[in-house]
């Protein structure tokens, strides 16, 4: 098996590398108004000028457009000094007029965009490179002021990995049944409400089914209104004894490998 290398952003922002291929999800945004860490402008100067650790980026995936996942006209501005593969983000009828503007740009620059915002429990597959394939699992955001927020999941197969990231997903079986039981995954990461939820227990428990679950989107220790960490802390103990493995993904630049012993 091949090794696969994820590394936090900021949030929800992954930088997920396999071989020579990186594929940033929910990686650029820089907008207030939210707990959540934002990407910082030193990355965003690595990644205009292809420093490590985005001395490649092949793929830019974005789950939904809110603050702290996606902000369209930074991802304009960084396509602007480097282009990529393709796009995969919410089609225009889900978004702002900046995402409107977004996908006016991307087809300017002649780059892939896949529109996507599937209904709930649809899903797609996309072959991105040689062992790299996409499954984009449709669902809604979480929280009732946000049914009408399409969210779309992850999951990447790389080298025979399977990870899955459901950004701010809502906890809601039918939506993941069909497209991920019979899927072995290695990890997945879920956010801190999603891992609390007792609905969102079973569906790690008895959908997911990974060894690994892997909780991102945490604010910094020093600024958690919604004292998420501690939210964690309680729901670890849920899990204690079903041969679940937590991971805690806060730190920048924190890294996590998957098919290889070291986890
Ligand atoms: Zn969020």
């Amino acid at each position: 098996m091949s090794y696969v290398e994820v590394e936090l952003v900021a949030n929800a922002g992954v930088l997920v590398s396999y071989g020579e291929v990186n594929i940033l999800i929910d990686g650029i945004h820089c907008e207030d108004g939210h707990p959540f860490c934002k990407v910082s402008p030193t990355d965003f100067r690595l990644m205009k000028t292809g420093a490590p650790p985005f001395a490649r980026l092949d793929y830019l995936l974005f789950t939904h457009e809110h603050p702290d996942h996606f902000t369209p006209a930074m991802v304009g501005e960084q396509l602007k000094h480097r282009p990529v593969k393709a796009v995969f983000m919410p089609a225009r009828r889900c978004g702002s007029n900046e995402l409107e503007n977004l996908y006016d740009l991307v087809r300017e620059a002649g780059i892939e965009a896949q529109a996507l915002g599937l209904n709930p429990g649809e899903s797609k597959k996309y072959e991105l490179d040689e062992g790299i394939t996409l499954t984009v699992v449709g669902t809604r955001h979480m929280g009732p002021q946000y049914q009408n927020v399409p969210n779309d999941c992850f999951m990447l197969s790389l080298g025979g990995v399977n990870l899955l990231f459901t950004g701010d997903a809502d906890h809601v079986a039918e939506y993941y049944e069909e497209s991920l039981l019979s899927v072995e995954l290695d990890a997945v990461f879920v956010n801190p409400i999603f891992y609390h939820n007792s609905e969102g227990r079973k569906i790690i428990r008895d959908i997911f089914r990974s060894e690994n679950v892997v909780v991102y989107h945490l604010p910094s220790d020093e600024n958690d209104p919604l004292q998420l960490r501690l939210t964690v802390e309680r729901a670890m103990e849920h899990y204690s004894g079903c041969g679940i493995h937590t991971h805690i993904f806060q730190e920048k630049r924190q890294k996590l490998n998957f098919g290889s012993s070291n986890l």
